[in-house]
């Protein structure tokens, strides 16, 4: 079977390691993108999921790696292409935002380009060599590596049925916040990756879990869980509990740890049984009800370049008009008191101190 044409000929029941050379004259010297594929006994939806579109997000590129060595072809209808990492410049330099090569912020110029810059090349490449060649499709961000950031899936507004299957995606992931969105947050030449997915009629999220530069245990635990609630939802996985990574496969003893700490986020419970399977859990007492639905993202800038002292952690509630933190000069005299613009959850925070005139502060989630 051939669903994705670059990767050539796939082996049903089999998983399958790939080198791959993304076309695009800006990326004829790069090197091999490793892909793997696990390719299910029976036929089924193809789903596709990446991480690395930003090179500093650790825990996204290492829950791509995980579910490349804990799927089991042989327990799974259809199939799933995983590519760890897409802007490898970035990856290899620890460039956040980024692509070091042209400086592009390679989720605002979706679908890309073939005859713009490097950027706008490979979103091109991902896109039409990947994406549209996928039933569903799943991005997997965080936080950069000066951001920490409460775990939440995004995908398109809208009551047309791409978007309609997003939102239902989004909600199968089971983080705690699912936000819809109608247009980019920033004015770009382009849009993100589950927007321009979703313009080409293929139903699409972006999960966000982990940040702030590292590998954290909790947040791959709960990309891999949600990635695997996605196969559920699809019918790629005939029952809940028969695809679990294992405390064995993920090779510690911080394993029951890192189960009962995703579930106190996913579902809010302290703890509980424990010995039930986490998916099996979340599919009984229903992930959808598990996700608050945010439908505004609103994005806090300081005018001033210097020293940001928040008062907010990721997470946090706050009010429209309460002091969210301030921004000081070098002589420790403040600059600009930081004034929430609506009432929202915190989703993702600058967290290093050091910021410049317009910069990212923070960006606020609305029901
Ligand atoms: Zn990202």
């Amino acid at each position: 079977m051939i669903p994705v044409p670059i990767l050539s000929e796939l082996t049903p029941g089999t998983t399958q390691r790939h080198l791959v050379k993304l076309p695009g004259a800006a990326l004829a010297n790069d090197e091999s993108r490793p892909v793997i594929s696990v390719t299910g006994s029976r036929p089924g939806p193809v789903l596709f999921v990446n991480a690395g579109v930003h090179g500093g997000e650790y825990s996204a590129v290492e829950t791509v790696i995980g579910l490349g060595k804990t799927l089991d072809p042989k327990k799974i209808s259809g199939t799933v292409i995983l590519m760890p990492v897409l802007n490898l410049p970035a990856f290899r330099a620890r460039t956040p935002f980024v692509c070091p090569i042209d400086n592009v912020n390679p989720n605002r110029v979706f679908p890309g380009d073939p005859h713009g810059s490097y950027s706008e090349q490979m979103t091109h490449a991902l896109i039409n060599e990947f994406v549209v060649h996928a039933d569903a499709y799943v991005d997997l961000h965080g936080g950069d590596i000066p951001e920490a950031l409460v775990p939440f899936v995004i995908c398109r507004s809208g009551n047309d049925d791409v978007s309609e299957r997003s939102k239902a995606i989004a909600m199968a992931f089971g983080l705690p916040y699912v936000l819809t969105v109608d247009k980019p947050v920033q004015p770009s030449k382009g849009s993100s990756s589950y927007a321009a997915a979703a313009e080409k009629g293929v139903p699409s999220i972006l999960a966000e879990a982990g940040g702030v530069g590292q590998m954290q245990e909790d947040a791959v635990e709960l990309l891999i869980q949600g990635v695997i609630n996605v196969m559920w939802h699809l019918g790629m996985l005939p029952e809940p509990k028969s695809q679990i990574p294992s405390s064995k496969s993920q090779g510690n003893s911080k394993s029951q740890t890192k189960k009962t700490a995703r579930r106190a986020v996913a579902t809010g419970e302290k703890s509980g049984a424990d010995t039930v399977p986490a998916v099996l859990r979340d599919s009984d007492a229903g992930v959808a009800a598990a996700s608050t639905v945010l439908t505004k993202f609103e994005w806090v800038y300081t005018k001033s370049a210097g020293v940001w002292y928040p008062k907010v952690e990721a997470g946090d509630v706050v009010n429209k008009g309460e002091q969210i933190g301030t921004v000081g000069d070098l002589f420790g005299d403040t600059l600009e008191r930081i004034i929430s613009p609506v009432n929202g959850i915190v989703l993702f925070l600058t967290i290093n101190p050091s910021v410049l005139e317009n910069g990212l502060l923070m960006g606020v989630g609305v029901e």
